[in-house]
Parts: C-alpha cells; sequence; structure tokens
C-alpha cells in the first residue's frame, strides 16, 4: 500500500502529520481533554507508554500554556515511559522500560520526588496477537500496572486516563478502578475507529481506600479472571459510557478523497528502533529465502 493510500484512508494520520504530532493518537487525547477538561490546570502529569510521544506532545504545549497563566506556580514536569526509545522533547523527562516492572515504577516515583502528579495517562497496548481473550487480558494487565504506578505518585483528587479493550471482563475492571476513583466513565473519541475495541478510561478524583498501602507487589495484578467473571450485587459495576469529540467532525472509519491541493507528507517521527527493523533487514539480505531452501 502507497502512503498517499494511507492518507486517504486514514484521515487523522494525515491532519497529526499536517499539525505537527507525531501519532494520530494526538486527536484521541485532544478529543477526551475537549469532552472532560482533565487538563485544566495541570502542572505535573505522567505519561505511561508514551512513544512515539504525541500525547507527551498535547501534554507539553498544555502544561506549558497552563503555567503562563500561574507563573508563580513551579515549571511543569512531565515524565513520560515506554519500552521503545523516544526521540526528544522539549519539557519532557523520558524513561525507557517497561511499565510492569518495579525498577520502573521506582524511577518514575524518584523524578517526583515526593511531590505528586495531577494526572497519569497511558495509552499503552500490547503487540496485538489476533487471540482476543489473549490481547484483551494482556491489555488488561497492562491497564492494572499503570494503575499501580498511579497508585504511588497521584495525588488524591486526581485523574488517571488509559486505553482500555471493551472486552467481556470489563466490569472486573471497572470495580476494580472505582475502588480508587469516585467517577468513573469509558469513553470512545471520534478519531479511535468504530471497528476497534479499544476506548479510554477517565478516573476522576483518586481517593484510595483509608487503608490502602501502595506496593509494587500489589495483588492487583494477581486476581483470578475466572472466579471474578460473574461479579452481581454491588461487585457489579456498570459505568456511564460516553462518545466524544465533534459529531460533524472527521470519521476515523471512513475513507476521505484526497484533494487537488494535496501534498504528501512524511511522518513528523519515525520510530526510532523499529520492532520491525531486524526482520525487514533479514529479508533485504535474502536470509529467509535461504532457509527456505
Ligand atoms: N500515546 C502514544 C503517542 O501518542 O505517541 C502512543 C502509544 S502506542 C499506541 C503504545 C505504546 O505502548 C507503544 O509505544 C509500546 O511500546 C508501549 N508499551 C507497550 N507495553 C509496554 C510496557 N509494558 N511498558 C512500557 N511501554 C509499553
Amino acid at each position: 500500500m502507497g502512503k498517499s493510500s494511507k492518507d486517504k484512508r486514514d484521515v487523522y494520520y494525515r491532519l497529526a502529520k499536517e499539525e505537527g504530532w507525531r501519532a494520530r493518537s494526538a486527536f484521541k487525547l485532544l478529543q477526551l481533554d475537549e469532552e472532560f477538561n482533565f487538563l485544566q490546570g495541570v502542572q505535573r502529569a505522567v505519561d505511561l507508554c508514551a512513544a512515539p510521544g504525541s500525547w507527551s506532545q498535547v501534554l507539553s504545549k498544555r502544561l506549558s500554556k497552563n503555567h503562563k497563566q500561574t507563573p508563580d506556580e513551579p515549571e511543569p514536569k512531565i515524565v513520560a515511559v515506554d519500552l521503545q526509545a523516544m526521540a526528544p522533547l522539549e519539557g519532557v523527562i523520558q524513561l525507557q522500560g517497561d511499565i510492569t516492572k518495579k525498577s520502573t515504577a521506582e524511577k518514575i516515583i524518584s523524578y517526583f520526588d515526593g511531590g505528586m502528579a495531577d494526572i497519569v495517562i497511558c495509552d499503552g497496548a500490547p503487540d496485538v496477537t489476533g487471540l482476543h481473550d489473549m490481547d484483551e487480558y494482556i491489555q488488561a494487565q497492562l491497564l492494572l500496572a499503570a494503575l499501580n504506578i498511579t497508585t504511588h505518585v497521584l495525588r488524591p483528587g486526581g485523574t488517571f486516563v488509559a486505553k482500555i479493550f471493551r472486552g467481556k471482563d470489563i466490569t472486573l475492571l471497572y470495580s476494580q478502578l472505582k475502588i480508587f476513583f469516585p467517577t468513573v466513565t469509558c469513553s470512545k473519541p471520534r478519531s479511535s475507529r468504530n471497528s476497534s475495541i479499544e476506548a479510554f478510561i477517565v478516573c476522576q478524583g483518586y481517593q484510595p481506600p483509608a487503608d490502602y498501602t501502595p506496593t509494587m507487589a500489589n495483588p492487583l495484578l494477581d486476581l483470578q479472571y475466572d472466579s471474578m467473571n460473574e461479579l452481581t450485587g454491588p461487585n457489579r459495576t456498570i459505568v456511564p459510557f460516553i462518545a466524544c469529540g465533534d459529531l460533524n467532525g472527521y470519521d476515523a472509519d471512513r475513507t476521505y478523497p484526497l484533494t487537488s491541493s494535496y501534498k504528501q507528507l512524511d511522518p513528523l517521527q519515525p520510530p526510532i528502533t523499529a520492532p520491525y527493523k531486524t526482520a525487514m533487514e533479514l529479508k533485504r539480505s535474502n536470509f529467509y529465502s535461504k532457509l527456505d531452501k
């Protein structure tokens, strides 16, 4: 498939390049914030699973705008973490690591130096296998790892926003999130394709249980899905679902024809160490055809 064909098929991919975002995901965060206004007044933020960095770009712009409105407050702080290396971004502290690892969580916590974050966002997604149960399970584990880090760094009243797969076990996740946040909403921005089970959970008003002590050896990650599947009564949590983004705006599932003034742009920030790079090099060197013989 040619590059212009992707531009035609995916309007948000094209707009991201035109507007200077590293990824189309930027629109998801912008549309979520339009709906919930959770970035208002934010000065300290953590961006988990941040590469290539479009959510960090949104944070960087918005936090410096917030700072101009309250110049007496300390400089904004943004800590961005990903398994992959990220190209530098002004005003963003970058950390390469796995958010499910205790050592990564400890490093994030150390950057806050006893202070707390106003918001933690996580757009984490595993490499999808196509086995839905497996993908949903891994996604849920990533979300719980993000929640666990959040309980160490988020200030009371703060916000947690994370990607979630709306699979059959979602009620269990809602219930776990409701332990920490009185307001939990599931939202689907217009820039997220309808064909994807992806949505975003917006958790507001962080309020851990009175006796809760954050620990990285948290039993949250070890809950058994099977026995918890049949949640009933007060254990069954149903959260509101809100579609966000201007309904008259672009539809992520539609194909838009390219106009006569259309100009093909390269992605702003290609991957630094793309996971598929080794495979491409091996293919170029005829490694696979030699194996067939
Ligand atoms: N929000 C990003 C942006 O706007 O540029 C896009 C994030 S991308 C959809 C998902 C990211 O999750 C990938 O960069 C991947 O490396 C990261 N990821 C997946 N599992 C992770 C883990 N265990 N620890 C850290 N990052 C992880």
